[in-house]
């Protein structure tokens, strides 16, 4: 959500600004602004939109090797040009921009107003800039002056400042990511690595309080306790930026390279011989797989959604209790923590910052939760140490669809670890590794000829609602159908257990409603279709995922077939028609597909 970039260096900082806020684009955001010390004065530019159209405003050269740039995701105000970041303040001398959100910031208005500082803007984040005037004037140093200020706020800030009349900028960090790059006599400083393996390789993840000095070759960390030494973590090339190639979307790309994304996921990681996992990452040993009593899955949005798929799966191999829980209300709730529990802290950033304060929580309480994460270095699986990447590569379309199916894909194995440490036998773990190790090929099968999709969009595209509709490992994937269409198309939609429809929604359905039903040849089929002939009874217009040569494919009005799978695998296949029916939806209607409106790639604000 939102974004920082800043350089301090030899080259001109404009164009390295402008390009680092087009790499951060994805994480959604509503303006976008940039400040360069040009030497004399610091210069601003600042726009509503997107980075292009900052681009079309700027001057056709701005000198100078120094600057900071944002894209701000509204939080407090609304989406206009004085709220944009950069701040500055009221003499000019300091200029701020600001991830996150300061919960005091009412507070420490009226004090600024008391002193007969008024603020211009709507935003939280002013008062920050105006305040840190304040120490500069009473003579305090940069550093300084944001230490004074900090103490004086409650809430989650990623903070990258510049200082007219001193040579350096400030970073601070707490509860919004931010990485310092460093490179030869240039040093950078960006809110996730994408945009820093443009310049370099080698960064530092700030940790929450850590404040840096950041000078042209060099910079120095302090926290609370004093200096620390920086951590120098080197990213790996996969981070670079993922080129668009010739895919019309990002989303279009990464539905296609689930196969890929699901081999890199599954490689090293399975024993097939013994039909088991091996996370190594997990570091868990047999003893502590035998002893855990129960497992819970934590994520929002997507991630809560393939947690329930492991969720499930734990329990079908596992055989011990496992839940999951929307990670905002499982924090907010004063969970009951054992400490011999497994704790899953899904994430495909490892920047959601619900989920980030549910795995503090649970630390808290003495809980081991692992990362179930996709960003190597983000601030779950640092959090957590332990855990599992899930290897989708970069995933750069704000709707999730390659990292839901990784995430998939690592909590099957991990339910097939853990399930043949008790109850699973091995022909059943070697059946179902067997069966992982080919879903990669089933998905490339069924990409060959992906079924009527264009009929079940025409149904979609002008409904007032679409009800989706799963039983089983479906129901979660339902969800997730639902999700991906509505952030897409904006159609609203809801997704109900198959069995739940006729407690509520039904009420919805009148001639012609379109309902999705997903349907694999599991055990719980037959079931579905009662349903599914509950909606068609009542006028409803079937859309049908079902495997490939089954008979109710006769069912559907539009009827999309997937390859067979294993019946605890379908969630990887049932999902794929879902994701393109929302891609193709949203493009009939003429939406943004990578950017839907007010959402964002990585949700850091809770
Ligand atoms: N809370 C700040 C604002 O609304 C920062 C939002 C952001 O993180 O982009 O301006």
């Amino acid at each position: 959500m939102c974004g920082i970039f800043g350089y301090i260096g030899h080259q001109q900082a404009l164009p390295i600004l402008v390009e680092g806020l087009r790499r951060l684009e994805y994480r959604g955001y509503d303006s976008t602004g940039v400040a360069v010390d040009d030497g004399s004065q610091v210069q601003t530019h600042k726009t509503v939109g997107k980075v292009a159209d900052l681009k079309a405003i700027l001057p056709k050269s701005v000198s100078g090797t120094r600057g900071i740039a944002h894209t701000r995701w509204a939080t407090h105000g609304g989406v206009t040009q004085v709220n944009t970041h950069p701040h500055v303040s009221a003499d000019g001398a300091i200029h701020l921009v600001h991830n996150g959100i300061i919960e005091n910031y009412q507070h420490l208005r009226r004090r600024l107003s008391a002193r007969g500082i008024e603020c211009v803007s709507e935003t939280d984040s002013e008062v920050l800039v105006q305040m840190m005037a304040l120490e500069l004037d009473g003579g305090a140093t940069p550093l300084e002056c944001v230490q004074n200020t900090l103490q004086h706020l409650r809430g989650t800030w990623g903070l990258c400042i510049l200082f007219r009349d001193h040579d350096v900028l400030i970073c601070a960090r707490n509860g919004s990511p931010l990485i310092i790059g460093q490179g030869e006599n240039e040093t950078f400083v960006s809110s996730d690595p994408h945009p820093l393996t443009a310049h370099t390789q080698r960064v530092v993840y700030l940790e929450d309080g850590d404040l840096a000095v950041i000078e042209r070759g060099s910079f120095s960390i302090t926290t609370k306790g004093g200096k620390v030494e920086p951590n120098i973590t080197v990213l790996e090339e996969a981070w670079g930026e993922a080129d668009l190639g010739d895919a019309p979307h990002y989303m279009y790309k990464e539905i296609y390279e689930q196969p890929d994304a699901l081999r890199q996921c599954i490689a090293g990681r399975v024993d097939r011989e013994m039909g088991t996992g091996r996370l190594g990452g997990m570091g868990l040993d047999h003893a502590a797989l035998v002893q855990a009593p129960h497992v819970r899955l934590l994520g929002c949005g997507t991630a809560a959604y393939a947690a329930e798929i492991g969720q499930m799966l734990i329990e079908k191999m596992g055989r011990i209790p496992a839940v999951t829980h929307i990670s905002s209300e499982f924090r907010n709730n004063d969970p009951v923590i054992n400490p011999k529990a497994f704790y899953l802290a899904v994430s495909q950033s490892g920047e959601t910052a619900d989920t980030i304060s549910a795995v503090k929580e649970i630390k808290l309480k003495g809980g081991q939760v692992f990362g179930v994460v996709n960003v190597v270095g983000s601030t779950i699986a640092r959090l957590c140490g332990r855990g599992v990447y899930i290897h989708s590569g970069p995933e750069q379309s704000v709707a999730s669809t390659k990292a839901f199916t990784n995430m998939v894909a690592a909590l099957t194995i991990f339910a097939t670890q853990l399930g043949r440490t008790r109850h699973l036998s091995k022909a059943d773990g070697r059946e179902l590794i067997q069966h992982l190790q080919q879903a990669p090929h089933l998905m490339e099968a069924y990409f060959e000829d992906i079924g009527p999709i264009h009929e079940a969009v025409e149904l979609l595209h002008d409904a007032g609602s679409v009800l989706f509709l799963g039983r089983g490992l479906s129901a979660p994937v339902a969800k997730e159908g639902a999700l991906k269409l509505m952030e897409l198309a904006y159609i609203p939609c809801l997704a109900y257990p198959a069995g739940e429809m006729k407690h509520g929604p039904i009420a919805l359905l009148e001639e012609g409603s379109p309902v999705v039903v997903v349907a694999p040849n599991d055990h719980l089929k037959e079931k579905t279709m009662s349903a599914l002939h509950e909606c068609k009874a009542r006028g409803a217009k079937i859309i049908l995922i079902h495997e490939k040569g089954d008979p109710i494919g006769a069912e559907g009005d539009v009827s999309i077939a997937v390859p067979a799978i294993h019946p605890w695998l379908t969630p990887l296949l049932t999902v794929l028609p879902l994701q393109l029916m929302a891609y193709e939806t949203a493009l009939k209607l003429g939406r943004d597909v990578d950017r839907p409106r007010n959402l964002a790639k990585s949700v850091t604000v809770e």
